[in-house]
């Protein structure tokens, strides 16, 4: 068995690159660590790190974890969800497995076509008595209609948690993302637009839930007799939370420097005809251009997605087909017989290609591969 299949030897410019803060800043907190030996359970790096996320998501109440995925499985556990969940399965795998790890029921709602995000609009069809919660992605970063999610969930008396993984530093009219919901799990993995090596947190309102979801993530360890929760070990360690102080500082202007890629690519592609990308349901989101996916409609083009991206990873680009094939497609839930109708879901993942984007990624690159496009296409 190989276990090395992940990295890849290729070279070329790839979806995304890992951003990594001066090492030098890096060092100065590592020498804290050398210097109180503590390397995990909540240590002064981690406390350090919760205040500055708390007050940088602009919420009453943060937890970071050791990832996004284990967050979201105890966020989930943490509200003692049973029943079924609203979700949609244009996502990562990590959205869908969280919920039936928990033992709860997906049931997958179509998306917006210009967003990518859950149609709100066939959200209350999917409601039975058995609905206990909504768990809508802000995929790529784009946020979900939350005003209307807010509005059915008090309605219906559901409890709403964003898979927020993508999300981080976005705002709507102002409003940090992280405020929606009963809560939101960020992922802060070396492939996001912000990371702490792995590691992500929960943003939450609810005093007591927060405490619950403390516990869940260290084993519900009470004290040192007792034990009160079946729990796992999600802490983030003490170089999660460095390397998450480092980045923090840098955030900002990587924002900008992806800003420049991503308005390149908008500028250079959307002129196609057949080639469209994403438009935020207001005027006043606030992006982190995490992603760049653009859309290839083969119906106007006459090529498919397909052929673009062998066409790209022939000339060294490696794009991705995130997210493609839908969850709801995998082999592990493909028999599941999993309720709802996901026709533009299914329509998009067959359209989509994430191109390369990342703060160092020259504007000369980005040039280059979408004359490869045009060329390609046109
Ligand atoms: C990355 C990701 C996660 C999981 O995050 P990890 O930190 O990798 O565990 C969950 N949901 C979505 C949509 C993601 O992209």
């Amino acid at each position: 068995m190989k276990f090395d299949k992940y990295i890849d030897e290729r070279k070329g410019i790839f979806v995304t690159k890992p951003s990594l803060p001066p090492l030098d800043e890096y060092v100065e907190y590592l020498k804290k660590v050398w210097d109180t030996n503590i390397l995990t359970n909540f240590g002064p790096l981690h406390e350090e790190f919760r205040e500055r996320l708390t007050k940088f998501l602009d919420v009453p109440l943060c937890l970071p974890s050791c990832n996004g995925h284990m967050a979201l499985e105890l966020t989930i556990q943490a509200f003692g969800l049973k029943g079924e969940v609203i979700t949609t399965p244009y996502t990562f795998a990590s959205t869908t497995h969280a919920i039936v790890r928990n033992g709860c029921t997906p049931v997958f709602c179509d998306v917006n076509e210009n967003d990518c995000t859950i149609d709100a609009n066939k959200i209350e069809a999917l409601i039975t008595d058995k609905t206990v919660a909504i768990l809508p992605v802000h995929v790529y970063g784009i946020p979900c209609n939350v005003e209307e999610i807010e509005r059915i969930a008090k309605k219906h008396g559901l409890v709403v948690i964003y898979d927020a993984a993508h999300a981080f530093g976005v705002s709507v009219g102002g409003k940090s993302i992280a405020k929606f919901g009963d809560a939101s799990m960020f992922s802060f993995h070396a492939t996001k637009a912000f990371n702490t090596i792995e590691g992500g947190c929960v943003a939450l309102k609810d005093m007591n839930l927060a405490l619950k979801l403390f516990q869940l993530a260290n084993f519900g360890i009470m004290g040192e007799e007792v034990v009160t929760g079946i729990g796992a070990n999600a802490k983030m360690n003490e170089f999660q939370a460095a390397m998450g102080l480092c980045n923090l500082d840098h955030f900002a202007e990587n924002v900008e420097m992806r800003k420049k890629v991503y308005e390149l690519y908008e500028k250079m592609l959307t002129s196609i005809n057949g080639v469209r990308m994403l438009k935020p349901y207001r005027d006043d989101v606030v992006m982190n251009y995490a992603y760049c996916p653009v859309f290839f409609d083969e119906k106007i083009l006459g090529k498919t997605r397909d052929v673009v991206y062998d066409y790209l990873t022939s000339k060294n680009i490696y794009p991705r087909k995130y997210f493609f094939p839908l969850t709801s497609e995998f082999e592990c839930y493909r028999n599941g017989n999993y309720k709802g109708n996901t026709e533009v879901a299914k329509k998009i993942s067959r359209q989509v290609l994430t191109l390369p984007i990342y703060p160092e990624l020259d504007l000369k690159d980005v040039k280059t591969i979408c004359g490869l496009i045009k060329e390609f296409l046109v």
